[in-house]
């Protein structure tokens, strides 16, 4: 078994991905429960790497080595861990070890804000391993929506903006939205429209979609 479906998912998102082939000390078991849930964690392994939090749960911890599956660092590059679908060491609570994936973000986030690259490279990763695998977005969880004693992944950590931006990202709202914006500034330029609001249920990208191919013929 191997990384290759969180591997292809980062890729496929065009994320900068380290593959550090980690050894783990016994071999890792497969889950024999559905993997339905991503799970997201916060480190105090800032500046650091995957290698050496896979040494330290090993040498600190006594287990076989790293306990999340991939983590996704400040600067936006992907870090892979253990394998997608085998039996995770980060959320003992609820049997989430046997049915998620460990997703931890480099740094504390009970002490400072996620930057806009590591956020989006993050929305990125989770999209794309959600159109591999079918998980739900309403099965994107913090470790402290199980593990009530803890804050993970910290009181700053926008986990409900994340989920929302994934999301969109599935739905390909994104395209749409800077396709309106193309819309919205020819039709401006052109004298067109002001670019107020109408008031009436038509939302703003179709109005300037329509108005654009109106403008256009
Ligand atoms: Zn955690």
């Amino acid at each position: 078994m191997s990384n290759n479906l969180i591997k292809k998912a980062a890729y496929d998102a065009g994320l900068k991905v380290i593959d550090y082939e980690l050894d783990f000390v016994n071999p890792l078991k497969k889950s024999n429960l559905k993997i339905d849930h991503i799970i997201i964690h916060h480190d105090i392994w800032e500046g650091g790497t995957m290698q050496q939090i896979h040494d330290d749960h090993i040498h600190h911890r006594g287990w076989s080595g790293v306990g999340y599956h991939v983590r996704v660092r400040t600067d936006g590059t992907v870090e892979l861990g253990r394998p997608f679908g085998c039996i995770g060491a980060h959320c003992k609570e609820e049997s989430m070890n046997h049915r998620s994936a460990g997703i931890v973000f480099e740094g504390n986030f009970d002490t400072k804000h996620i930057s806009e690259k590591q956020f989006e490279a993050g929305v990125k990763l989770i999209a794309g391993i959600l159109r591999i695998t079918g998980i739900n977005p309403k099965n994107i969880k913090g470790h402290r929506d199980y593990a009530h004693y803890k804050t993970c992944p910290g009181g700053l950590f926008p986990l409900d903006s994340l989920i929302k931006r994934v999301i969109e990202v599935i739905l390909g709202t994104e395209e749409v939205s800077a396709f309106a914006k193309e819309a919205y500034l020819y039709v401006k330029s052109k004298g067109i429209s002001d670019g107020s609001r109408p008031k009436d249920t038509v939302t703003r990208e179709e109005l300037w979609t329509m108005i654009y191919r109106m403008a256009k013929q």
